[in-house]
């Protein structure tokens, strides 16, 4: 929902207050304390009296929102922002949009991260074509897929050197045989292979993994990986994917080197290649360059400890992409939601 239908929806606090009481209440208001619908009617500040627990009542009474000194209207206003947003947003910039601190629109912000990551945990196991990658936040620049970005630029992003991958007579030969199996890797004449220069690719420090799993056209999952083991690696996949409906497509990074013994599994060497007869990690990367726009910015306010926030941030806005209207309704509902 963007602003204008914002407050066309919601023009006045009372407007917000009367939708999250049906949110919460359905249609007959309750005391949040004792669950009476004995109530008084409302007083100035919208809150109500209750006549059976004699207490003041409010919509807000239990949830996320107890005790917030921010109007209703302002987190209307500020869910609606960041849902919006598709490339991210700093807490500098929410507090100029909506009009409250820099520390409250921090705060604010990442409590709307934290329902975010709590939603993240609901998502389908990925299937189909799956693309698996690693992003590295932090340290030197990496090199990118993309010919006006070089490694002087000025990225704090890296990728970690490949280990020697597949001749492209070898990826025939696994593109032969997956596509006898039925796999269709992309429709015709799309994803010709495309060759691109090679190079050594540095390795920088203060680098924190984040791996990727997207199922192409569908979701995407990512988290923050403490050590990029085959290990680790296999974990995900078997926590994320479903392994006996998938194919999974990574570059050759030595850390999925076995993968073939849990998931179908075909490697693309980027030091060779990056796309070949659709075989191509081209959905996580555009998935790491939503995330690599989004939090340069603001990277040096980043601490490790809240990257995986920021992280669950991108993730749940581009698995919700086709739908604002949906983000935003679904965080209100859960802002709104009695914490005990
Ligand atoms: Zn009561």
């Amino acid at each position: 929902m963007n602003l204008v239908e914002l407050s066309d929806n919601f023009p006045t606090e009372l407007h917000c207050i009367e939708y999250a009481e049906s949110i919460r209440f359905g249609k007959k208001i309750k005391c949040a304390y004792c669950g009476s619908t004995n109530l008084s009617q409302r007083v100035p500040d919208f809150r109500h009296r209750c006549k059976d627990c004699k207490k003041s009542t409010a919509v807000t009474v239990n949830t996320t929102l107890h005790n917030t000194r921010i109007s209703l209207k302002t987190w209307f206003c500020a869910v609606s922002v960041i849902t919006d947003a598709k490339k991210g947003m700093s807490a500098l910039q929410l507090h100029r949009n909506i009009g409250v601190s820099y520390p409250t629109a921090f705060r604010l912000f990442h409590k709307l991260r934290e329902l975010m990551m709590d939603e993240n945990k609901n998502i389908d196991e990925l299937s189909g074509i799956v693309e698996m990658d690693e992003l590295f936040v932090g340290g030197k620049p990496r090199k990118m897929n993309t010919p006006h970005i070089t490694m002087d630029s000025p990225n704090p992003f890296v990728r970690i050197a490949h280990a020697k991958g597949e001749t492209r007579e070898e990826l025939d030969k696994q593109i032969e045989d997956l596509e006898n199996n039925g796999w269709d890797f992309t429709p015709q004449g799309k994803n010709r292979a495309n060759i691109t220069s090679t190079g050594k690719q540095g390795k920088g420090d203060r680098k924190i993994p984040v791996v990727g799993i997207v199922q192409r056209n569908g979701n995407v999952i990512a988290e923050v990986m403490e050590t990029l083991t085959y290990t680790n690696l296999k974990e995900m996949v078997k926590k994320y994917v479903i392994e006996d409906k998938s194919l999974l497509i990574t570059d050759s990074f030595a850390g999925y080197n076995s993968m073939k013994k849990i998931i179908e599994h075909i490697k693309i060497d980027h030091n060779q290649l990056y796309s070949y007869k659709g075989v191509n990690s081209n959905s996580i990367e555009s998935f790491w360059a939503i995330i690599e726009r989004g939090i340069m910015g603001q990277y040096h306010s980043i601490s490790p400890k809240m990257l995986p926030n920021y992280v669950a941030e991108f993730v749940y806005r581009y698995n919700n992409r086709r739908d604002t209207e949906f983000m935003f309704h679904e965080l209100i509902y859960k802002l709104l939601q009695p914490i005990n």
